[in-house]
């Protein structure tokens, strides 16, 4: 009876709890612990990187990351983390070999952080809330999300929308500017789909899957509609487009199905025939994207593929998204 609720956090009290863990760490230094003394803290410390910690070991790669061969033995352990000898080319790995999180560190602070993506938090709340430098925490977010945007479907399969939206071209971040500095939420210098604009194509089948591609600047031509669509169409799918000449000429290449809806000429469905799966997905994404004023375009697809498993819902507690995290590169 009477299950236990939690209290909501109030502002300011995550800043109160950082000023305690100060002043405990200034006391525990003033207390010169004995050498047992500090045992028993880095074991206390350890426990609180156990949950996370756990999760990592069942990331463990099923063969060596560095050779592909399947025998290995234990081989010690190393910052609570099992460690393992290949016995091919005799170099040593654990679950985190081979991830985008290799090598970082505060493991005890990566759920907690992973709670802040689910929540959409800017960097420097997030660096607030779990008590990292605001420098890691821009890290960490990148970190996280190169490998958790690689939770997507294989392939998208019935009837597929594929359709661009475009976002102004940002070197937010960079040092060295190709071109000369605009102001923060600046216009194109031309009107219409110019060289100024990044274009991120997405396709989004009926069932909900949707595929997020950034082709460069511009309108994608057909090559580049090859090489993000062709992997990742079954052969039987129905491609609705705007009718673009370039999804003409892939579709009649790949043998592919195509119907198109010419939007421009206020036409919005035919039918089953419509791109409005994809455009609310688009129309989502930039509403979501208004919050980080101005994202750099190399981390485009970082913030589409956060945006695409937000939306999806499916990876929903910061255990599913380290787990989605851990994925190895070359998966
Ligand atoms: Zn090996």
């Amino acid at each position: 009876m009477g299950g236990h609720i939690p209290a909501r956090r109030r502002p300011g009290e995550a800043d109160a709890a950082g000023r305690n863990v100060d002043e405990a760490l200034d006391a525990l230094q003033q207390l010169a612990p004995s050498t047992e003394q500090q045992t028993q803290l880095r074991s206390w410390l350890d426990g609180l990187d156990r949950p996370c910690l756990d999760l990592i070991e069942q990331a463990r790669p099923p063969a060596c990351p560095h050779c592909g061969c399947p025998r290995s033995h234990r081989y010690g352990q190393a910052n609570g983390l099992r460690r393992f000898r290949c016995t091919r080319c005799r170099r040593s790995y654990n679950a985190l070999t081979g991830t985008p999180l290799a090598r970082l560190r505060q493991r005890g602070k990566w759920l907690p952080y992973l709670e802040c993506l689910l929540e959409s938090t800017s960097v420097r709340k997030a660096a607030r809330k779990v008590s990292v430098h605001p420098s890691t925490s821009f890290r960490w977010r990148h970190r996280f999300l190169s490998g958790i945007r690689r939770d997507r479907a294989e392939q998208l399969t019935g009837i597929v929308e594929a359709d661009e939206t475009y976002l102004l071209e940002s070197q937010k971040g960079s040092r060295h500017l190709t071109r000369p500095a605009r102001r923060r939420g600046g216009r194109a210098r031309r009107r219409g789909i110019s060289r100024d604009l990044d274009c991120l194509l997405v396709a989004h089948d009926r069932t909900r899957q949707t595929l997020d591609f950034v082709t460069g600047r511009g309108t994608p031509g057909k090559a580049e509609l090859d090489a993000c669509l062709r992997p990742v169409l079954a052969p039987d799918v129905l491609l609705i487009s705007d009718g673009a000449k370039a999804y003409v000429a892939f579709a009649r290449d790949a043998r592919i199905a195509h119907a198109s809806i010419d939007v421009r000429a206020g036409i919005r469905a035919r039918g089953t025939i419509h791109l409005q799966n994809v455009n609310g997905w688009h129309g989502r994404f930039k509403n979501w994207l208004v919050r980080f004023r101005g994202v750099a375009s190399r981390y485009l697809i970082h913030y589409s593929g956060w945006q695409r498993v937000l939306d999806a819902g499916v990876l929903s507690t910061p255990a599913l998204l380290l787990r989605a995290a851990l994925r190895r590169t070359q998966q």
